[in-house]
């Protein structure tokens, strides 16, 4: 990619053949215009693959190059479509007729990696194995669409520490959990939909994001919010507020807020440090950063704790 003009990615494919894409529908090499007869596309670019950093697969390649397949087949006359593959995963509803239409109507899917792109002519000669014959495989192609690896925003890194959100080890944003809170993260009020999340289909997309949305109008629906008892509290009487606890929450639920006391018959006004609830996630970040034990979480005081040790170890 990048070497050959012919060599394009599903997403520049997509495009084209697009109505509304830079060509108006129609498929063409970028390299002389002309309509492609032989079209080659390879699945799993990226995807899937440790060596790339990538052991994910993208789970909606698989079905848009049965899509791209048929439409190579359905807009050119006398065209032909090979699909180099690992596997074919279609584990959605109609996915497998889908798929096994394309391959009906023509689209010849072969078993294996491809080794090596080069030019002859005007051609690219896309060498590679069929690993159910065990045979080398040499075709000669007019257009190359990759199926590449999705992967995530570069903008994600930035925007999770804005929204104090977490990421996966692939860069994609963290759901608090993947069968029970699909849509939810770890910061209270903030959801999840589609492919920030990881990698999806639209069909998935638009299910992810129906249920982040009423997530969103349940939580406007009610005038108190019903929170997890076990939240950080402020002794006020022992907080210096010196501020060492508000960097340390991954949440942004603790503030320094001004609190008027009388000392000595005059009125007096110091900071404190002041924890919102509806944020807070009762991590302790804050209990262990605190010097005085000022802040805890409830149920979970120094005291508590010592106590219950106590307890187990007498
Ligand atoms: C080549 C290709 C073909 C596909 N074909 C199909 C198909 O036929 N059927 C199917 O079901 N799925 C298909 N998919 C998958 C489909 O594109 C995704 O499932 C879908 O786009 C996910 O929707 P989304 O809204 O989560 O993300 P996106 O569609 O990527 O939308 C996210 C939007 O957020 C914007 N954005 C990102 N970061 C920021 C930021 N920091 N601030 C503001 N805006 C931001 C982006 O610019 C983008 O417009 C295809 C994918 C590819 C790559
Ligand atoms: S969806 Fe198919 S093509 Fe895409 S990474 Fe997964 S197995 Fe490979
Ligand atoms: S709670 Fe503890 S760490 Fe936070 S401002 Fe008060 S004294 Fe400082
Ligand atoms: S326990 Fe403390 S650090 Fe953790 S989320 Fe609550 S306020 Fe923030």
């Amino acid at each position: 990619y990048g070497k050959y003009p012919d060599v394009i990615t599903s997403m520049q494919f997509e495009r084209m053949s697009n109505a509304s894409g830079p060509t108006g529908g129609k498929i063409i090499r970028p390299s002389d215009g002309k309509e492609p007869k032989n079209v080659v596309f390879i699945k799993c670019v990226g995807s899937r693959d440790p060596e790339k950093g990538k052991t994910y697969c993208s789970r909606a390649c698989c079905m848009y190059t049965a899509k791209h397949a048929h439409q190579v087949i359905d807009k050119i006359p006398d065209s032909k479509a090979f699909v180099f593959y690992m596997d074919v995963r279609t584990p959605g509803k109609a996915y497998d007729e889908f798929y096994e239409m394309a391959a009906g109507e023509g689209a010849v899917y072969v078993r294996g990696r491809v080794s090596k792109i080069y030019p002859r002519g005007d051609k690219l000669v896309v060498k590679g194995e069929d690993t159910l014959v065990g045979m080398p495989v040499e075709i000669e192609a007019d257009l190359v669409v990759l199926a590449t690896a999705m992967v995530p925003s570069e903008a994600n890194d930035e925007l999770a520490k804005k929204l104090s959100i977490s990421m996966d080890k692939d860069g994609w944003f963290q759901e608090a959990h993947p069968k029970l809170r699909p849509v939810e993260t770890f910061t209270a009020g903030v959801y999840l939909a589609g492919a920030c999340q990881g990698p999806k289909d639209i069909p998935d997309t638009v299910s992810q994001a129906s249920a982040a949305a009423v997530k969103v109008c349940s939580l406007f629906s009610k005038t108190e919010m019903a929170t997890d008892p076990q939240v950080a509290a402020v002794d006020n009487a022992i907080c210096s507020g010196c501020g060492l606890c508000v960097p340390v929450c991954p949440f942004k639920a603790i503030e320094l807020v001004p609190i008027q006391e009388r000392v000595q018959g005059q009125m007096q006004e110091r900071l404190v440090a002041s924890v919102n609830e509806g944020l807070c996630q009762g991590c302790g970040n804050c209990n262990s950063a605190c010097r005085s034990s000022a802040i805890n979480v409830k149920g979970f005081t120094d005291q508590q704790i010592l106590m219950e040790v106590d307890a187990l170890c007498l």
